[in-house]
């Protein structure tokens, strides 16, 4: 017996939802399920909402015999919908633990026509990385989602926008609370699930995973799902300006981050999105602008300049239009691609790197919402 089938055995009974694809296969192998039973529980559970084994089509007795002993099926719950003036939803789940998880879904609009429908899904509850603009660095980490737990969210999310909107969930961003590629594991698991068409979300190359350049992550999420696009939070080209706004830059090195995205856009032919909060005095210079692309070079990205939300706590504020604009002028000098994102929905309490988890009895927040002025479909 491996360490791993070890490990389950005991911890009975194991909550199917909590499994990573590698325990799935270790636990059911250990049960002896065949493969037909094995795919009926493993349907059920990541890409259906069952939640009593009884209710597993495809099963014989003694399998749901089996199962009713040794299993259970934690889910999550729609716990509250807010709508923003603005047309965006804030969607908080509750999770089985009392956590609670926040969705933000984005319809945009073009020529009275509904152009475009995103969700944008958190990964962790709380984080670890501490970056100064980020409500959601404030709360320190508490824990991962799992796979399911992601998948419901996207779930839900898809229930809402058929309900709210009369139309499908086209885009999927992990760019919510928490850090996806440091929940690597779930979220790769949760992007293997979904290249099934039975299961929630849309096709891989309309889902875009957000990092601060965990470049390990970066490399296998460019091996292990080559379909799914990048977008990497820089918002500095400065070390030392970086560090200073983003403390886990001390170990995520700019040189090593533009060898992942090299890596990452020869491996998948994609152009990787470069994020770029804008923040007044702080990275927004001129100076600032020629830095970024001597960073970028010969590097074929898109950059995205992020219309940053105040955070009272982090003394920060927004780049004024005129910065800005120089801004963008040396960087369309330079023949970089340039979108601006713009944050809304406060009266939500949605806003850019703004993320808030609410626990059932302590107050904790998030949001994450964004706007793309272009026209184009975001990437
Ligand atoms: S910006 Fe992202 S990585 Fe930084 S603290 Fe917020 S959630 Fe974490």
């Amino acid at each position: 017996m491996s360490f791993r089938q070890h490990h389950l055995l005991q911890n009975l009974p194991v909550d199917l939802t909590r499994l990573s694809l590698a325990e799935w296969d270790e636990f059911f192998g250990l049960l002896g399920f065949s493969s037909k039973s094995k795919l009926c529980v493993y349907e059920a559970v990541f890409h259906h909402e069952v939640s009593d084994v009884s209710d597993i089509p495809g099963l014989d007795d003694s399998e749901i015999g089996t199962l009713q002993r040794l299993v259970i099926i934690r889910r999550s719950e729609k716990h509250a919908l807010r709508r923003s003036v603005d047309g965006s939803y804030r969607l908080t789940i509750e999770l089985h633990d009392g956590h609670q998880a926040e969705t933000v879904i984005i319809p945009e609009w073009q020529d009275g026509k509904l152009r475009k429908c995103s969700a944008s899904i958190s990964s962790q509850i709380g984080c670890f990385f501490g970056c100064s603009f980020c409500a959601t660095g404030r709360m320190g980490f508490h824990r991962n989602l799992s796979t399911v737990e992601l998948l419901n969210q996207v779930r839900l999310a898809e229930s809402v926008i058929r309900s709210e909107l009369k139309t499908d969930l086209t885009h999927l961003y992990f760019m919510g609370m928490g850090e996806p590629m440091h929940n690597y594991r779930a979220v790769s698991d949760a992007l293997t699930v979904m290249r099934d068409e039975a299961a929630p979300g849309p096709p891989p190359s309309r889902i875009t995973i957000s990092t601060v350049g965990l470049f390990r992550q970066i490399r296998m999420l460019a091996m292990d799902h080559p379909e799914v696009r990048l977008a990497v939070s820089i918002h500095s080209a400065d070390q030392e300006t970086r560090y200073r706004i983003m403390p886990v830059s001390s170990r995520l090195g700019l040189p090593e981050i533009r060898d992942a995205l090299v890596f990452h856009m020869r491996l998948t032919g994609l152009s990787p999105t470069v994020q770029y909060l804008m923040m007044d005095g702080v990275n927004d210079s001129p100076d600032d602008a020629r830095k970024l692309v001597g960073y970028l070079g010969d590097l074929s990205a898109n950059i995205t300049l992020i219309m940053f939300n105040p955070v009272p706590e982090a003394q920060l504020n927004r780049s004024g239009q005129e910065k800005t604009d120089h801004f963008i002028t040396v960087l369309e000098q330079a023949s970089f691609p340039v979108d601006i994102r713009w944050c809304y929905g406060e009266d939500i309490e949605a806003g850019c790197g703004q993320l808030k988890v609410r626990r059932r009895d302590d107050r904790i927040s998030f949001s994450m919402r964004h706007k793309q002025q272009t026209g184009e479909p975001l990437q």
